[in-house]
């Protein structure tokens, strides 16, 4: 990774970076079509490079298993969430990649504090994990639908009408504290269009392989459109923090979308910075010591060290 990669990088994610301590009209702030002047072509190469840093650094990541990274993607309904982890994930290995979705929480999660089964779920040193919604479910679905907080049994002193601004805090010293421990918190939004997110549920109705993507509970939830815009523009406004900044993503181009994602983790990664652990002077004492044992288990007529010979051709 060249510095001049690096710097490009930093500036082409930049205009998505919500201001720790600004407040955010999503509408007025980001536009969901906005594309940088790319084209569509151009995008497919980036996306390529993206993903191929990514697979370095993973490795890295892995191999240097100190920090841990955790992703957080929100959305409204057809989003595009999927589809980005999907292809931003596509090169890096499995191994260290683990992504949790979060549902309407069990029995069992609501007999617990809120962010319990989202702790449960965190990255490991060396290891991404990706949240398919996230502990912000509980400032959003949760905010635009008081009933879920009911089911949550708070105790009479914790409700009442600062729960969210509670919770916003709460949050973001739950960040603060993993980021202090050598976990880093990077968060997307993908800011979608009203406009859009008709077309793609046209298309899932439309499609009949798409048709199990749709669920009626999708309508309802759009008629809920500028309830879900505010409690966005809050969370974002109240939970971008200079240890956890929000990016917020235009996502009504899916391609765009992707790009603007894999830039966001590139560039959390290159902050990190990890490295391969460089082997001691001892160690490579022993690494000599074992060359030498495995060379001299040469059968008779063989290569005394056949990688070592290939390589020479
Ligand atoms: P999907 O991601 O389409 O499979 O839908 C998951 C559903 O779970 C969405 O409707 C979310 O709003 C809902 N959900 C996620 N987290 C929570 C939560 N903490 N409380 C209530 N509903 C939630
Ligand atoms: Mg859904």
């Amino acid at each position: 990774m060249s510095h001049k990669q690096a710097r490009r990088i930093a500036k082409f994610i930049e205009p998505l970076r919500v201001e720790p301590g600004s407040r955010v009209d999503l509408a007025e702030d980001f536009d969901p079509r906005y594309k940088a002047r790319l084209k569509k072509r151009e995008g497919a190469e980036l996306l390529r490079t993206g993903v191929g840093l990514l697979a370095e650094y993973q490795a890295k990541l892995a191999a240097q298993d100190t920090y841990g990274v955790l992703l957080c993607l929100q959305a409204i309904d057809a989003g595009g969430k999927d589809g980005t982890i999907r292809h931003v994930m596509s090169g890096v290995n499995p191994q260290g990649v683990h992504v949790s979705s979060f549902k309407v929480p069990s029995a069992e999660e609501l007999d617990h504090d809120y962010l319990w089964r989202y702790a449960w779920r965190l990255p490991a040193r060396g290891d991404i994990a990706i949240f398919n919604r996230s502990h912000y479910e509980e400032v959003l679905v949760v905010r635009v639908h008081p009933e879920n907080l009911d089911r949550q049994r708070l105790p009479a002193e914790a409700q009442g009408r600062d729960v969210w601004a509670r919770r916003y805090r709460e949050i973001n010293d739950w960040e603060r504290y993993l980021c202090d421990n050598g976990f880093r918190v990077v968060k997307i939004f993908l800011n979608l269009s009203e406009e859009e997110q008709r077309t793609r549920f046209l298309k899932r109705l439309d499609r009949p392989e798409k048709n199990w993507k749709f669920s009626a509970a999708d309508l309802r939830e759009r008629e809920r459109w500028d309830d879900y815009q505010h409690a966005f523009g809050e969370m974002l406004s109240a939970t971008s923090t200079p240890w956890a900044p929000w990016y917020v993503v235009p996502a009504d181009r899916k391609w765009f979308a992707r790009i603007c994602a894999a830039a966001v983790l590139v560039h959390t990664l290159m902050e990190i910075d990890p490295q391969y652990p460089v082997v001691g002077k001892k160690a490579r004492k022993e690494l000599r010591a074992a060359k030498r044992l495995l060379e001299q288990q040469a059968p008779e007529g063989a290569e005394r060290d056949p990688y070592a010979a290939g390589r020479r051709g």
